[in-house]
């Protein structure tokens, strides 16, 4: 049984802390809502915990992005909530302010390899992985809704397991 809002909290602060010791002029506010009814999920917390690690960190990429293009009045935001649905699914959504995706990328988003990043800071696995983890190995789904330019939300969610609490 993994509790989700623990893990999303700490792979938050975790990505965010990390990201900022390798360069100290980042940062972005943080929003947390974190559902106190989530309860847990049946989970392997390693996978789901490089599944959100590389959610975080794309994120980050994409509110640093923006901000390299517009720094007057931009505040970098990563949202994270977690929500107990009323069929009793689970679902976290990780939501960024950042740059969004074009239309011709979206697609392509999930593949492996695929990245539009300089060789070196993305392998385009993240995603690929993360989709695979969640759908095969959870039995979730993955999807995104994103506007180019505003932004992006990462949508994960779990199917209810029993005797959760
Ligand atoms: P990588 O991060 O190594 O590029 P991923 O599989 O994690 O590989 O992501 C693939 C691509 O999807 C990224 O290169 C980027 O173009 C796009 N992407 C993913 N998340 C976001 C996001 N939050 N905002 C904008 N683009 C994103
Ligand atoms: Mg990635």
């Amino acid at each position: 049984p993994v509790d989700l809002n623990v893990l999303a909290d700490e792979y938050l602060r975790l990505a965010y802390h990390g990201l900022r010791a390798k360069d100290k002029t980042f940062n972005a506010t943080l929003n947390t809502d974190f559902d106190p009814k989530l309860g847990t999920v049946q989970a392997i917390s390693q996978d789901l915990g490089r599944v959100l690690l590389n959610l975080f960190t794309n994120a980050f990429y994409a509110v640093q992005k923006k901000k390299e293009r517009c720094p007057e009045g931009y505040t970098p935001t990563v949202s994270v909530r977690t929500l107990h649905l009323p069929d009793g699914d689970v679902e976290v959504r990780v939501r960024d302010n950042g740059t969004g995706i074009p239309e011709a990328v979206q697609k392509k988003i999930f593949q492996p390899f695929f990245t539009t990043k300089p060789t070196g800071e993305g392998t385009g696995l993240g995603l690929s992985l993360s989709y695979d983890i969640i759908t095969k190995g959870h039995n979730g789904t993955l999807t995104v809704e994103t506007q180019e330019g505003e932004g992006t939300e990462f949508i994960i969610t779990l199917p209810q397991t029993d005797g959760a609490e």
